[in-house]
């Protein structure tokens, strides 16, 4: 394959594949350099049935039917199917999409960007440089490739998970448990961490303590104490351990900022969801879309049309919009309490499905977010309602307080 390639993708996680395959099967020429392209990926991923593309459906591991919420008010069922993905086949599904195509893989980490008229050159850690005609950096969200409307250090969404071997484990494995924020025991309640529970076949049972995103993060060995002594509870702490998950995942990352020379994709786009921490959904649904833009905009205008056309199809101004209101709700829940967070949850799931899936997928339009959210709003509890209009009166909350304080709302 000669340089420059059409595309130079860099990393090797899900966002950089998905978009690798998605650049490849519409033909272009891809070379996806990062340092460990063949490592394996660990985390079990998982998002909502109706979220899977439906040429990824065999990807899916197990089902459930429902999820439950629990809080110390009380339990809720969600009517809604949840999945947890292969992560083996994923990886390996994305790899082989990616590699029937004219693609070529360079095993090293990049240091550096050279953006000239229409090419980069993207020079790698062995002193290599590669020419491409358009970079998407898929490096994750500690890339220093992207500028960012704003450089504030993001929350982090800390969690330690177990998968273990126990097949009397006495959970319903016709339902998962999104969020028990009963507390993991009676000094364990502040801040606030919640057990997430996936119940699978072969009498394993993945179980995870993770904690809402905080400023500082909640630290790890926090976490495993509180796991440790809910399996205590459950009698599984003798259970066999065959999978162990350390997960961090940062978020309200500053959106990337307007003329960039690059498309950044995945975490390194800012594309994790701020109130949430998912992610996959918005990859797996983008990739083509912004593939076809990019590739569209270097047949038509060359490497710059085909930036521009990338990260507007990416970030839509209504999109930014929403992500900032997001980013409100994010800095709401910081610092929230154990009691506060009860509250909260227990009011958002009694939401119309609608108002708190479309919460949750990021694709509401703003007038319909602002909407849910102040129904939201209006079923809080006083003292968690003050608590939102503080944070909302608080510097860099502005579009979350416009969308909340709506006329009519006192
Ligand atoms: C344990 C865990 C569980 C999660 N579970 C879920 C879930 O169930 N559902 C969900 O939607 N989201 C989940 N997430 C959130 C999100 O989906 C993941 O963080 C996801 O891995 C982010 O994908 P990414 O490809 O954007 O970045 P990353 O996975 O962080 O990949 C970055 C890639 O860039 C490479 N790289 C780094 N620096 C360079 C460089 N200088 N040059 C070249 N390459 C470089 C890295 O080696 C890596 O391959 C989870 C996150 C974690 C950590």
């Amino acid at each position: 394959m000669t340089e420059p390639y059409d595309i130079g993708v860099l990393g090797s996680g899900p966002a950089a594949l998905s978009i690798a395959a998605a650049c490849s099967r519409r033909g272009a020429s891809v070379v996806l350099i990062a340092p460990e392209p063949e490592s394996s990926w660990v985390p079990n991923y998982c998002l909502w049935a109706d979220e899977v593309p439906p040429e990824m459906q065999d990807l899916v591991e197990h089902r459930w039917p429902e999820a439950s919420v629990v809080t110390p008010l009380g339990s809720r069922q969600l009517e809604r199917t949840y999945v947890k993905l292969e992560t083996a086949k994923l990886q390996t599904s994305l790899r082989d999409s990616f590699r029937a195509g004219s693609s070529h893989v360079v095993p090293k980490r990049v240091v550096q960007l050279e953006h000239r008229t229409d090419q980069t050159s993207v020079h790698t850690d062995d002193g290599s440089t590669h020419r491409v005609r358009v970079v998407i950096d898929a490096s994750g969200a500690t890339t220093p490739f992207v500028r960012r409307v704003h450089r504030k250090a993001p929350a982090l969404q800390t969690a330690y998970g177990l998968m273990l071997h126990a097949p009397d484990h006495g959970f319903d494995p016709g339902q998962m448990v999104l969020m028990d924020f009963r507390p993991a025991s009676s000094d364990a309640a502040d801040p606030p961490s919640f057990l997430y529970v996936l119940p699978l076949r072969d009498g394993r049972i993945f179980l995870e303590e993770t904690s809402l995103a905080r400023r500082p993060a909640m630290r790890m060995e926090v976490l495993r104490a509180r796991l440790q002594a809910r399996l205590a509870s459950l009698e599984l702490e003798h259970a066999k351990r065959i999978g162990e998950e350390h997960c961090s995942i940062p978020m309200g990352l500053g959106l990337p900022a307007p003329g960039q020379s690059l498309v950044p994709f995945g975490a390194a786009a800012s594309m994790v969801h701020p109130a949430s921490g998912y992610l996959i959904s918005h990859v797996l649904r983008k990739s083509d879309p912004v593939a076809k833009s990019i590739l569209d905009g270097l047949d038509s205008g060359g490497s710059d049309a085909a930036v521009a056309s990338g990260n507007a199809s990416l970030w839509p101004r209504k999109h930014r919009t929403v992500w900032e209101i997001y980013g409100f709700g994010l800095e709401t829940l910081v610092d929230m309490t154990a009691t506060e967070i009860a509250r909260f949850f227990d009011s958002f799931f009694q939401l119309p499905i609608q108002g708190w899936s479309g919460f949750l997928a990021g694709t509401l339009p703003p007038s319909e977010l602002g909407a849910v959210m102040t129904r939201l709003f209006r079923s809080l509890p006083a003292s968690v309602r003050w608590h939102l209009v503080r944070t909302g009166l608080s510097a860099g909350a502005a579009p979350l307080a416009r969308s909340v304080l709506q006329p009519g709302m006192t």
